[in-house]
């Protein structure tokens, strides 16, 4: 396999990258632009598209924010209300798969930030069987989460005309380069359905084992082209005007609102996705199985990228926490099921050959890792050099007594046993 020389990601990588003449990838010599654009120019660009979209009779909110528990929820909510003055209405998709933290560090997003927000919470046990079929087609448990996520959104903005929805950063640009910042993409229903949605829409789940009905999948369709264009929804990336560092941000963010950090089972950032008892656990485990790497070697080319990690540091990490077993698997597979081997079964299926080869008595090898692509020729020449440290902060839990290992009522529909009907 064949590994960027500066942030080590695989020739694999399931959004694409290219490799230039010196090794580096795409999503490396993209990232470059965060240090040569003039990003107070592309910052003035934002307060004139912020412009068009204000509510001129103040009789609606200026913008849909897609929130969560986690990721850069703060910062975009900071930055579009305080920093721009923009009056927005805060959206979520429940996951389901919530941690306390996650539940608390949301509720608090929206009172200390003082915006109204609304949620979208599927029936429990339609998810559950939604994630069964997702397990069997796609191998994925998170799939009507990615779904959830990139639609309510939409929904929302259509169904209280409100043109402009506001994202954080676009994974493409940030991870792969697919775009450059200056290309200034917008959202689109092409993007969500080929790498949100792993190519199948809500649609396609319609009538399978599962016996899904069109009203189940209805919560997570995407509105019909002419209701956006009647409405001229248009979804923006803050990443295209705003030089984009989510630990940077997190960190300031931390300093004026306090919210909960998590050390996570997988990868050593504790900011990103502590609101998911799955994301960075099983989800992740099964990113690893399908392609030979999970979420580790994400944030550990983010932050070589940054300046913040040498790929050596960042290959320490990876073998410090790739291998981890996801410590939520038992707890998941009781709730949504499915025996072991069947589980593992539908994983299998979708290993990538690329990364993976089975011996005759079905026993799974990785065939190779960016540790055995320590000293490849070139990596020095194409290193950035580190200008600080990586120390990623563990905020205190607000509730330290509670069992974050339980299923609680806001997730997952557990209904205590002493519950009467
Ligand atoms: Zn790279």
């Amino acid at each position: 396999m064949r590994y960027c020389l500066r942030c080590g990601y695989p020739e694999n990588h399931p959004l694409n990258i290219i490799f230039d003449d010196q090794g580096v990838c795409s999503g490396c010599r993209v990232h470059e632009e965060k240090d040569n654009l003039d990003w107070d120019e592309r910052g003035g660009k934002l307060a004139t598209l912020f412009d068009i979209f204000r509510s001129e009779t103040g009789d609606n909110y200026d913008c849909v924010l897609p929130v969560s528990g986690a990721r850069d929820s703060y910062f975009i909510v900071h930055t579009v209300k305080n920093v721009y003055g923009m009056n927005p209405l805060l959206v979520s998709y429940n996951r389901h798969f919530n941690t306390e933290r996650g539940i608390r560090n949301l509720a608090y997003l929206r009172t200390l930030l003082n915006c109204d927000h609304i949620q979208m919470v599927i029936s429990p046990e339609t998810v559950k069987r939604i994630t069964r079929e997702t397990i069997r087609r796609l191998a994925s448990i998170y799939w009507h989460v990615l779904a959830g996520q990139t639609v309510f959104p939409v929904q929302t903005a259509v169904r209280y005309k409100i043109p402009l929805i506001v994202w954080g950063v676009h994974q493409g640009t940030d991870q792969v380069g697919m775009f450059s910042h200056t290309d200034e993409v917008d959202m689109t229903r092409k993007y969500r359905f080929e790498h949100d949605l792993l190519g199948l829409e809500a649609v396609d789940l319609v009538g399978g084992p599962e016996g899904l009905t069109e009203d189940e999948m209805l919560p997570l369709a995407y509105p019909h082209n002419r209701e956006i264009s009647e409405v001229g929804v248009r979804g923006i990336y803050l990443g295209n005007y705003i030089r984009w560092d989510s630990k940077a941000q997190h960190e300031a963010m931390l300093d004026l609102y306090g919210y909960e950090t998590a050390e996570q089972a997988r990868t050593f950032d504790t900011y990103n996705d502590v609101d998911c008892q799955h994301y960075s656990g099983l989800h992740d485990h099964i990113k690893f199985l399908k392609w030979g790497y999970g979420k580790v070697l994400d944030h550990a080319a983010r932050e070589i990228r940054l300046r913040r990690m040498t790929r050596e540091e960042a290959i320490e990490k990876i073998s410090q926490y790739q291998d981890v077993a996801p410590p939520d698997r038992g707890r998941f597979l009781e709730w949504v099921g499915m025996k072991d081997k069947d589980f593992d079964a539908c994983i299998d299926e979708f290993r990538d050959p690329r990364a993976w080869s089975k011996d005759s008595k079905g026993k799974w090898t990785l065939r190779d890792s960016l540790a055995n692509h320590r000293d490849d020729p070139g990596t020095d020449e194409v290193a950035l050099g580190k200008v600080e440290d990586c120390e990623f902060r563990i905020t205190p839990n607000k509730d330290p007594g509670a069992d974050e290992t339980k299923n609680k009522i806001l997730s997952k529909g557990f209904v205590p046993e002493n519950h009467s009907s």
